[in-house]
């Protein structure tokens, strides 16, 4: 909706009593308010909602309704918090909130789905066409659930904190939104949490330290990793092959001349990653890959 008069920061959330309330900008002159107040009782989702409840909430823990107004969409949510226990049960795969949902505290629950999706895609593809055995889709649980469920944690801890009324909490929440604002590492990571791109998955001991991250979009002589990344790509040294192309990857090569040997998933992940091995480690890592295993450590 928009405001008559904006919030000091960007983001303004606060508890008060029995109620909570939050003020973000979308960024086109419009602001996201949301809030509640336990006072009011469980309401079902499908109870009209209007301006008024909502003013009366934010006037509650704000001391101002902002001059709130033309309400481009309005509506009642609730959320739950539990994740299935298996992501894969034989034909059945499940992705997004039929796997884990939470609060919306934190803006995860999309880009986890997203992530589960493009994690999920391209293994559901090379089992589909032939190209691996089904073995590998259990990977998809086991790469995914402990993300689903760190999303969880973290979603659950932000919303009591969010919610917090005693002064020690409280202030350990300022300390954070500060932390957030003004640390740039604090920054980076709160933003690859809430982005669903920051996790890692688990590598193998002493594999690479690239190896289960997610591949920064640097440039390649031709293009950047993440346009070449439709279908798994080795990068390397220009050094490092002869031919142009192998049937289980393209092949791209560093901009910067880095030596670097490094594979690629479709995911956008490093599947392995090597300082001094060659094309040939790099085509048995694939090779190893396709047929559902973990390359080993190089
Ligand atoms: C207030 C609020 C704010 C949020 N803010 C953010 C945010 O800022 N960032 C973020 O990342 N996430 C946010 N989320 C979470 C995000 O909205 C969800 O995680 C996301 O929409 C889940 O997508 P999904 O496709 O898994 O499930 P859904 O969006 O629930 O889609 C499932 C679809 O399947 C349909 N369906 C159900 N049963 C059947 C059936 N039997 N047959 C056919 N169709 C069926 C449903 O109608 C629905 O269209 C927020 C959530 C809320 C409530």
């Amino acid at each position: 909706m928009l405001l008559a008069r904006e919030p000091g920061p960007a983001v303004a959330l606060n508890g008060r009593g029995t109620a909570f309330g939050f003020v973000v900008p979308f960024g086109d002159g419009y602001w996201r308010v949301g809030g509640w107040d336990r006072a009011h009782g469980e309401v079902p989702d499908t109870a009209p909602v209007g301006l008024e409840e909502l003013r009366q909430i934010t006037e509650r823990v704000f001391g101002s309704d902002f001059g709130m107004h033309d309400a481009r969409w309005m509506s009642r949510f609730h959320s739950d918090e539990r994740q299935v226990p298996r992501y894969r049960v034989g034909r059945v795969l499940l992705a997004g909130d039929a796997a884990h949902t939470h609060s919306p505290a934190g803006g995860q629950g999309m880009n986890t789905g997203l992530q589960d999706a493009a994690n999920l895609g391209w293994k559901l593809a090379s089992v589909v066409n032939g190209q691996a055995p089904e073995d590998l889709l259990d990977s998809y649980h086991a790469e995914r659930h402990p993300v689903g469920r760190a999303v969880l944690r973290s979603s659950g801890a932000l919303l009591r904190l969010a919610m917090a009324h005693n002064p020690p909490q409280r202030g350990l929440r300022a300390l954070l939104t500060a932390a957030v604002g003004h640390v740039p590492p604090v920054a980076r990571g709160a933003i690859g949490r809430i982005t669903g791109i920051g996790y890692a998955y688990k590598a193998p001991r002493g594999a690479h330290p690239l190896t289960g991250r997610r591949v920064p979009d640097v440039r390649l002589e031709e293009g950047r990793v993440r346009g070449a990344a439709r279908g798994p790509v080795r990068a390397d040294h220009p050094a490092g092959h002869k031919g142009g192309h192998d049937e289980r990857f393209a092949v791209a090569h560093w901009a910067s001349g880095r030596r670097t040997a490094l594979l690629v998933r479709p995911d956008g992940y490093a599947a392995w990653a090597s300082e001094t091995a060659g094309a040939g480690s790099a085509a048995e890592a694939a090779a190893r890959i396709a047929t559902g295993g973990t390359p080993a450590a190089s």
